[in-house]
């Protein structure tokens, strides 16, 4: 099989390592890529957002299989592009990838099939989200209505601060805070069948201890040692059914990737969000530890044959990814700085560009590397992963130093 794997982030790097290591898999292209991705698939420029460009480039690259990363390119309509040109495209339409571009769509959705989520409202002007706010109280939830790439939500304590990145973003959805652990849980399906992967906890907040703001993640680790038994059935049962059967009787059914964000609440497990794609960092952990061929899978999720895609199988133990993000980063990240000690196994590039001088690694976006590690347990690949990490050096650059450790330590509680 020749795939085409569109995106250039450390989402993808992990998707490229995976896709490699199938045997079934002949050619790997990437588009656009990036430096750590082409040390192991051909990299090719497009414009991933520009859905003739893609479906051309799978065309022109023989390729049996696309698969896209990053959100934006199934929002523009790549994967109908790709289809429409009879080539097997991994990742929802544009109509179905609605669910993680429109945050108003999505709670339709759920509220239609019954899915547990928070209240919200949607509020377009000062005076309705300052009620919203007043109705659910602090902390305050206020959520950009748009793709944000997932740095659109402030969850404050500070009430002016909320209705300031309301009037910011224009059209916001309000909504009630959920308090409890969270979970990534990755679902891959064709829109009918669904196959689960492993659970796995991020990090969004750029500090220690969930301090600062939000980010697109600083890390991640799974499995979850602290998850309730039947959690994962459950989520099927109450979440994921329920979802894929609304969207197939709206006549867009979701296949692809669909990453459910949950909240385990004293009431039981809440989705704080859907999104159409793999999440990142998570996929770095997830992919580490699964040993089913990955292109054989996506394959049967974009042709409509995974009912009879055989049970998935995991390595035994465990897997942890460290973020290591710019000097300013979220706010401001300084790019154009040479890294060294980059060139290892486990060096998973995100924001990473090469020289054109002299091919020197340099930073070239907010979150610019990961250090993932698998190991027996998750101390063990904690402390790998942190090792791996340790050997980067990037000036300015920061990282979180607790990922992973309160599960290590048995400090996860699930209310209840
Ligand atoms: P989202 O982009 O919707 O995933 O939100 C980003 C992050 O904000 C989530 O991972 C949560 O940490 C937090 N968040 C979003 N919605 C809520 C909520 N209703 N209650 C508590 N935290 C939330």
């Amino acid at each position: 099989m020749r795939v085409l794997l569109v995106g250039g982030g450390g989402r993808e790097h992990a998707l490229a390592l995976g896709l490699i290591r199938d045997p079934g898999v002949e050619g790997l292209v990437a588009a656009p890529g990036n430096p750590g991705i082409a040390s192991v698939a051909e990299v090719r420029e497009v414009d991933a957002c520009d859905p003739a460009a893609v479906a051309g480039l799978a065309v022109e690259v023989g390729a049996d299989l696309v698969v896209i990363g990053p959100e934006a390119p199934l929002v523009a309509g790549v994967a109908d592009a790709v289809r429409a040109k009879g080539v097997a495209a991994f990742g929802p339409s544009a109509e179905a990838a609605r669910l993680e571009g429109s945050k108003t769509f999505a709670k339709e959705v759920m509220t239609a099939a019954g899915v547990p989520t928070a209240r919200a409202h949607t509020c377009t002007d000062a005076e309705s989200t300052a009620r919203a706010l007043d109705e659910f109280g602090a902390p305050y939830v206020v959520k950009n209505d748009g793709l944000a790439a997932g740095k659109g939500v402030v969850v404050t304590e500070d009430r002016a601060a909320a209705l300031r990145h309301a009037q910011d973003c224009g059209r916001v959805v309000v909504e009630e805070y959920l308090a409890g652990p969270e979970v990534s849980l990755f679902v891959v399906t064709d829109g009918e069948a669904a196959l689960p992967l492993l659970p796995a906890q991020d990090f969004k907040r750029v500090g220690d201890g969930d301090s600062g703001p939000n980010t697109g993640g600083m890390g991640a680790y799974a499995p979850l040692p602290w998850a309730p038994p039947g959690l994962v059935d459950e989520v099927m049962a109450d979440v994921v059914h329920p979802t894929l059967a609304e969207l197939r009787r709206r006549g867009t059914p979701f296949a692809g990737l669909l990453y459910v964000g949950l909240a385990l609440t004293a009431a039981g497990p809440r989705v704080i969000e859907f999104n159409a794609r793999f999440g990142d960092p998570e996929t770095q952990v997830v992919l580490a530890l699964l040993e089913t061929p990955l292109a054989g899978l996506l394959h049967a999720a974009a042709t409509g044959t995974l009912a009879t895609h055989p049970p998935l199988r995991w390595r035994d133990g465990a897997a942890v990814t460290v973020v290591v993000a710019a000097d300013g980063y979220p706010a401001s990240p300084h790019t154009g700085d040479v890294i060294t000690g980059a060139e290892r196994a486990g060096i998973i590039h995100a924001g990473t560009a090469r020289r054109a001088a002299d091919g020197a690694l340099l930073s070239a976006g907010g979150r610019v590397l990961c250090g993932t590690a698998t190991g027996p347990d998750l101390a063990a690949a904690r402390d790998a992963a942190y090792a791996l990490v340790r050997g980067v050096e990037l000036a300015g650059s920061h990282h979180r130093t607790d990922i992973a450790a309160a599960a290590v330590e048995g400090r996860i509680a699930v209310p209840g």
